[in-house]
């Protein structure tokens, strides 16, 4: 096609094609094992698809209301009241969305403007920057390193100005598997205490935490609470990825804000979905048992890799696991990654990506949300690099 005008002014002048899309196709070209992009590669549950199909045939399948269903936000406030302690009124403070990443989307629009900065620790998760960018906001970078990945609260308090309009954090953490203790929401909770910022926490990996750690969701502090856009992903608690359902969690004042970008980014999301998915909520086992199910995957797959050369690093949650491959080679973790998949076949993703300054310590991030032999495959091979 001839294009007119020749030149378009880019909103987003840095941004290529995910490094998602980027590793899962070279991994297809390759015919390398995929543990790149995080998606599980067994099959959601059959009486959710059950009762997915069933909605469907009952004729269930025009625009939802606005906010979603009222028997899934029902649903959602029981599980978040019974879980965190916390009150959230189905009418006023719960959405449902089209996955997480509509919702952050969402959150950031009706809330950030020109020149507003808000505050991401990476490596992050790649949609917050783009989000920030496009809506005008600043994005300023806190660093996390290996092996812990703990935030250091004192920088957080120095980068604090009168422009500070949001703070993005995300427990369980993508990519490292980190989790935020007791003691960061309450030094996170003093920080703002007396400040007008907001708070989005991703909470997309709430039921996949491991060695029986406790999920420290912001709706268990009310200093946090009060201010926060908490987000959550069905399609990462019911290894529907595909489906793209998600919700947010905030206070009125907050939500108020939200739906009004929300009715006119989306409107609604999938009607069906959320018929289904209010009734398999109703089973409190259906997301209460991942921990274990997650967990042993986690398990199976750094004992198989125990003995090779790569160093494996702590996760306490999430579909990672890191790897450091420090004792391999000296190569950039772009290129170790490439390698891995071109000659060994099997995909990573390499973490300086999650980096805005591409930091570089020699560390792959695998997914392990996936079926045992998919994992004893891989891991077969990672033994013999
Ligand atoms: N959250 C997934 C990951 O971290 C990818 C989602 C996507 O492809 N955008 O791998």
């Amino acid at each position: 096609m001839p294009e007119y005008p020749s030149t378009i002014k880019s909103k987003l002048p840095k941004v290529g094609t995910t490094i998602f899309t980027v590793m899962s196709q070279l991994a297809q070209e390759n015919q390398a094992i995929n543990l790149s992009q995080g998606f599980p590669d067994f099959e959601s549950s059959e009486e959710l698809t059950g009762l997915v199909n069933d909605a469907m045939k009952k004729g269930l399948n025009q625009y939802a209301p606005m906010p979603g269903i009222m028997a899934l936000r029902e649903q959602i406030a029981v599980k978040t009241e019974k879980l965190y302690g916390a009150i959230y009124h189905p009418e006023t403070e719960i959405t449902i969305t089209s996955g997480a990443t509509q919702a952050i989307y969402t959150a950031i629009a009706a809330t950030i403007t020109e020149d507003d900065e808000v505050i991401i620790f990476t490596p992050a998760y790649d949609c917050y920057e783009p989000a920030i960018e496009l809506n005008g906001g600043r994005t300023v970078f806190v660093q996390m390193h290996a092996p812990d990945y703990k935030i250091n609260w004192e920088q957080v308090k120095k980068l604090i100005n009168q422009r500070t309009k949001m703070i993005i954090i995300n427990t369980p953490h993508n990519p490292t598997g980190t989790v935020l203790e007791d003691e960061d929401m309450l030094a996170l909770e003093k920080i703002v205490s007396d400040t007008d910022i907001l708070l989005i926490s991703d909470e997309v990996y709430e039921h996949i935490i491991f060695d029986g750690k406790q999920h420290q969701s912001v709706s268990k502090y009310p200093g946090l609470a009060e201010r926060s856009f908490i987000i959550s992903s069905f399609g990462k608690t019911f290894h529907n990825t595909g489906w793209k359902m998600g919700y947010c969690l905030a206070p009125k004042n907050l939500m108020v804000e939200f739906r009004k970008a929300h009715q006119f980014i989306v409107f609604s999301a999938n009607t069906p979905i959320q018929y289904g998915l209010a009734e398999y909520l109703k089973n409190e086992t259906n997301y209460l048992r991942l921990n274990d199910f997650y967990q042993e995957k986690r398990d199976l797959f750094t004992a198989l890799v125990k003995d090779s050369r790569f160093e494996i690093l702590p996760s306490s949650g999430t579909y990672f696991q890191l790897l450091s491959y420090k004792g391999i080679t000296d190569k950039s973790d772009t290129d170790f990654a490439i390698e891995l998949t071109e000659k060994h076949k099997v995909a990573s993703i390499p973490v300086s990506v999650f980096y805005h300054q591409k930091v570089d310590e020699k560390i792959l991030r695998f997914c392990v949300a996936k079926k045992e032999e998919t994992l004893e495959q891989a891991a077969e091979i990672l033994n013999r690099v």
